[in-house]
């Protein structure tokens, strides 16, 4: 397979059309087999649903090139339970899981000139997403769906180092109590945007989200969990039905447990517990783990002791572990690693 003659190691995250991408359509109540296609854009009725009441959820994955030269992604199987309550919980029909993993495949296995080599650092995204499509101006679920797939090849998140987050203690919310946290929906991003370019504006990198009924617990950030590091080397995660849960989050918790032998605690975080961690990371496809230095409550400054300018020794140990286990030189979980060929 000849490769794109793309700078891998130079790539930044940016939306890089390729070749080809899967699209499904739900008509009639059912889906349709689905093709690959060249088009790369998306024609729909000025009125359709997804337009007016953004019924619309998506996921994303990776695939990356192992040591040993194979193509894979990591766990798909979990993208495609999770996009399905997802699908659920905003009324949308879900598309069936083992035909979301097919699609996944066959869009990478279209699209392998664009999967980076190993070693470069970078990784092709994978973004499967649906939306209701036909004409809705009363408030109801569409009846007619579309079901994407495209792909796009992406840079080494840590270009030049990892440097250590400084993350605010933000004063919107990210998701209510029974609301529309636990799942990978638009809406949550829509909302979320004025909080991070007001918190990018005062020069924190990232917003942590309390949870909403009291805010003294942590949840997350807009499009990471957290996992925290106690000061005895216990891995703390917080638990909450209003947290998305990470495929990232929940593999690391289990390497943790299984790999590392560390204890592990999937449990209620306070706000007021934050200065006793030795260590924090936020967890997600983006960079697996990337490094929290500092955590600023209205002026407030906690700082993690594992400092400005590395990950925290158990962070690292979590790191390398994990895309050890992605990049085939650790032996993998069953199940865990699903080949494109
Ligand atoms: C996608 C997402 C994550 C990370 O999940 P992964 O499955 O690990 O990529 C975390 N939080 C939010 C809000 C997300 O949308």
């Amino acid at each position: 397979m000849e490769k794109k003659n793309i700078d891998w190691a130079n790539l930044g995250f940016g939306y890089i059309p390729t070749e080809k991408r899967f699209v499904a359509n739900y008509t009639k109540g059912a889906w349709d087999n689905g093709v690959l296609t060249e088009d790369a854009t998306v024609t729909m009725s000025e009125c359709a649903g997804v337009l007016q009441y953004a019924q619309t959820v998506f996921e994303g994955l990776k695939a990356y090139t192992t040591e040993d030269g194979r193509v894979v992604t990591f766990r798909p199987d979990l993208n495609a339970s999770r996009m399905a309550d997802s699908a659920r919980r905003l009324e949308m029909p879900v598309f069936p899981e083992d035909k979301f993993i097919e699609a996944v495949v066959a869009t990478v296995k279209a699209n392998m000139a664009y999967v980076p080599p190993y070693g470069s650092g970078a990784t092709l995204y994978i973004r499967p997403y649906m939306f209701g499509i036909n004409p809705v101006i009363g408030v109801k679920p569409a009846d007619d769906y579309q079901f994407r797939i495209f792909c796009t090849p992406v840079g080494p998140y840590f270009k030049g180092g990892v440097k250590p987050l400084t993350i605010k203690i933000s004063d919107f919310d990210r998701a209510a109590p029974n609301g529309t946290g636990n799942i990978k929906a638009g809406l949550n991003y829509a909302m979320s945007l004025h909080a991070i370019v007001t918190a990018h504006e005062e020069g924190y990198d990232e917003n942590m989200y309390l949870d909403a009924a009291t805010r003294t617990k942590v949840e997350e950030t807009g499009g990471a969990n957290f996992i925290f590091v106690t000061k005895d080397g216990k891995i703390v995660t917080p638990k909450s039905n209003s947290i998305l849960p990470s495929i990232t989050r929940r593999s690391l918790m289990h390497v943790a447990k299984e790999y590392l032998g560390l204890e592990v605690e999937e449990r209620e975080v306070y706000k007021d517990e934050l200065e006793n961690f030795a260590e924090a990371g936020l967890c997600g496809t983006a960079a697996v783990i990337s490094p929290v230095g500092k955590i600023v409550d209205h002026g407030k400054e906690i700082c993690l002791p594992s400092g400005m300018t590395e990950m925290g020794p158990i962070t690292k140990k979590l790191y390398d572990t994990l895309t050890g286990i992605q990049m085939g030189r650790i032996e993998a979980p069953e199940g865990w690693i699903k080949e494109i060929k």
